[in-house]
């Protein structure tokens, strides 16, 4: 993997000390990950146990020798052991997502035909030497737990059987603890971002369940205690694992343990700070904490000199800048055109699949409660409102922008906020102007079915075979509902349409509008709406797109209705959110930049 680290030595396993120090301080265990990327390493000596490329990486790896897999089980050893120096309590193994021990594992990557490839005992053998070899040199009472993988939902992966058969040849071979993996990262089912049910893959755990004497962990998806609680209830799986919720808050426990859910800053898996980040070589943090992995360079200290403070919007800038500047002790008052806190946020959580944004709006919720910050709603405040207070937030967001295409007045367009919150005035032929994040949203939202088994009709949609009735690694032929709408999504750039989504997220959503039949154009240029539809012209040809409705989705202007009043009147103020740009902001910048300023006032 590029920037991987290499763990394979004292001085390194030295400087891991503060870390299991701290946690052990705390009462905690930690296990120290291991992998081996194997064909999916970023560097042109990539090993694999057959020569064969992934989709996700352009370099073909070379196949491994005998000798290289002899070393490999000294250097898995050689890591847990200094994993085990630096006081870890135990190590999870990879052995899933698709990586060494999985290509060994599956006939889809291990074309050998010497011991360690062809029947499935040859295939796992690999695995469970690397387990022993770890065993033989930790000990008997250090932690293995084995990430295996339960549904690998690519072609000529595991059979459920094997499944089985191996999660109990690791039982002997000592793993204390069998984790679940799903999903291979090349696999083109999406297992993690915000569109995946909640708990969506549990169900593949129990299947494991009583096959074993160890215990089983379950994961993806699970952002939430209660979840956790009846997960565990359910009798679905003996732990529960999660990473991401630990970025979003790293008080999660504790605010559980608690009885404080209600204060937990939830993960709403949009993968935009955390794998986004990483995939682009920027350091891990996470969309609703700006302070995940820089708790050492920003400190939010309480301020020497106490100000009032008006907060003009409740959108997501507004909200984060409250939050942090009534921790530092300013006083501040929160005001609210409408009548509910969230801004642009409000249109996001009404996208299906992405309900968990209302847990950011409840905890912006609780927190202002907590901290004591008055929330004025329905309170479009002048400048005269605000004469008492010794500083202006101006954090009044965005309206969405209206193109001067002939016909924008015609009856049949209506812009994104109308369409999403009033699904029911979209015709059944629809063309969107505009195809970014919110054209995407847009789209996804008007092609919906709804189902009452949402993660039933997830695996549907997405071929997901939890019962392995069809074949290998999980996958069944896909079923798409028949979509209400047929619908057009447009956009001026020659490029192809998405290009700009989310690294990690984008391709699933592309990929959803496709099978569900979307029309996408670039290179479009509008020509006026009228009662036929939206004329439009693609490469000196005109066509005529026979739409009943037309959503406008073109971007947004920044609305800073008070800042005239505050200049004339000589008060200070600070523009953050998307009053201040209003070109592709998005939640992770106006979290962000909000709270940057409420740290620095
Ligand atoms: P955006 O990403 O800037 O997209 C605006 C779209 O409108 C583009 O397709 C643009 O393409 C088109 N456009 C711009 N000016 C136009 C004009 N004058 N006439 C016609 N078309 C015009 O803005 P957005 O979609 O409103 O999203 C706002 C922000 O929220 C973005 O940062 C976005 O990433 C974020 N967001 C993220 C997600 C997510 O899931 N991560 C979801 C929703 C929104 P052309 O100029 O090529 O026509
Ligand atoms: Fe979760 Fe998004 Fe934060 Fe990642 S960036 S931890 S997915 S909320």
């Amino acid at each position: 993997m590029r920037g991987g680290h290499v763990f394979d030595n004292e001085e390194e396993a030295e400087r891991h000390k503060t870390i299991t120090k701290a946690v052990h301080d705390h009462g905690g265990k930690i296990a120290m990950q291991i992998l081996h990327t194997g064909r999916y390493a970023y560097t042109k000596t990539l090993v694999a146990p057959s020569a064969i490329k992934a989709p996700i990486n352009p370099m073909t790896p070379r196949e491994l020798t005998e000798e290289d897999i002899q070393q490999t089980f000294k250097d898995f050893a050689q890591c847990c052991a200094m994993a085990q120096f630096a006081n870890y309590d135990g190590v999870e193994i990879m052995g899933s997502e698709g990586y060494l021990i999985n290509q060994f594992i599956a006939p889809h990557t291990n074309h050998r035909t010497d011991k360690w490839g062809g029947s499935f005992e040859n295939r796992i053998a690999f695995g469970l030497q690397v387990v022993r070899s770890v065993r033989e040199r930790v000990g008997p009472n250090f932690i293995i737990i084995f990430r295996l993988s339960m549904l690998d939902l690519v072609d000529n992966g595991s059979t459920w059987d094997e499944v089985v058969a191996l999660a109990k040849e690791l039982e002997k071979a000592g793993v204390t603890i069998i984790n679940t993996g799903i999903g291979w990262h090349e696999a083109r089912v999406p297992t993690i971002y915000t569109a995946v049910p909640r708990g969506a893959f549990t169900q593949v755990t129990r299947r494991l369940m009583g096959q074993v004497k160890i215990p089983v962990i379950t994961s993806n998806r699970i952002n939430d205690p209660q979840l956790a609680e009846d997960v565990l209830a359910r009798g679905d799986a003996d732990m529960v694992s999660m990473a991401r919720p630990f970025l979003a808050d790293a008080h999660f426990v504790n605010k559980a343990a608690a009885g404080r859910a209600d204060a937990i800053n939830t993960c709403i898996g949009c993968n935009q700070a955390c794998l986004d980040h990483v995939f682009s070589m920027q350091m891990a943090s996470c969309l609703v904490n700006p302070f995940a992995c820089h708790e050492l360079d920003v400190e939010v200290t309480p301020t020497k000199a106490p100000k009032k403070v008006a907060v003009v919007g409740a959108g997501m800038a507004g909200l984060a800048a409250a939050e942090t500047l009534a921790v530092r002790g300013h006083e501040v008052t929160v005001f609210e055109a409408n009548d509910k806190i969230g801004g642009q946020f409000n249109y996001a959580k009404a996208i299906p699949g992405k309900e968990d944004f209302n847990d950011t709006l409840r905890y912006f919720t609780t927190r202002m409660k907590d901290l004591k910050v008055p929330v004025h709603l329905n309170r479009r405040v002048t400048s005269a409102d605000l004469a008492n207070f010794d500083h202006v937030a101006v954090a009044s967001g965005v309206t969405p922008r209206l193109p001067p295409i002939p016909g924008i007045d015609h009856a049949k367009v209506l812009n994104y906020p109308e369409a999403i919150m009033h699904p029911e005035k979209v015709g059944k032929k629809v063309a969107l102007i505009g195809a970014g994040g919110i054209g995407f949203d847009v789209a996804e939202l008007l092609t919906h079915t709804h189902s009452d088994d949402e993660v039933g009709a997830y695996r549907k949609q997405w071929g997901i075979d939890v019962n392995y009735t069809d074949k290998r690694g999980g996958l069944v032929e896909p079923q798409m509902p028949e979509t209400p709408r047929e619908v057009w999504l447009l956009q001026r750039k020659a490029t192809k349409l998405g290009d700009g989504l989310a690294k990690t997220t984008g391709w699933a959503r592309k990929l959803l509008l496709q099978k569900r039949g979307v029309h996408m154009h670039g290179g479009v240029e509008y020509v006026k709406i009228d009662d036929a539809g939206l004329h439009i012209r693609i490469n000196n040809e005109d066509r005529l797109l026979p739409v009943d409705t037309v959503v406008v989705c073109a971007g947004q202007d920044s609305c800073r209705d008070v800042v005239a009043g505050l200049e004339a009147a000589g008060k200070p103020y600070t523009l953050i959110g998307g009053a201040d740009v209003a070109a592709e902001i998005d939640a992770k910048r106006a979290i962000w930049q909000a709270t940057e300023f409420a740290v620095d006032f």
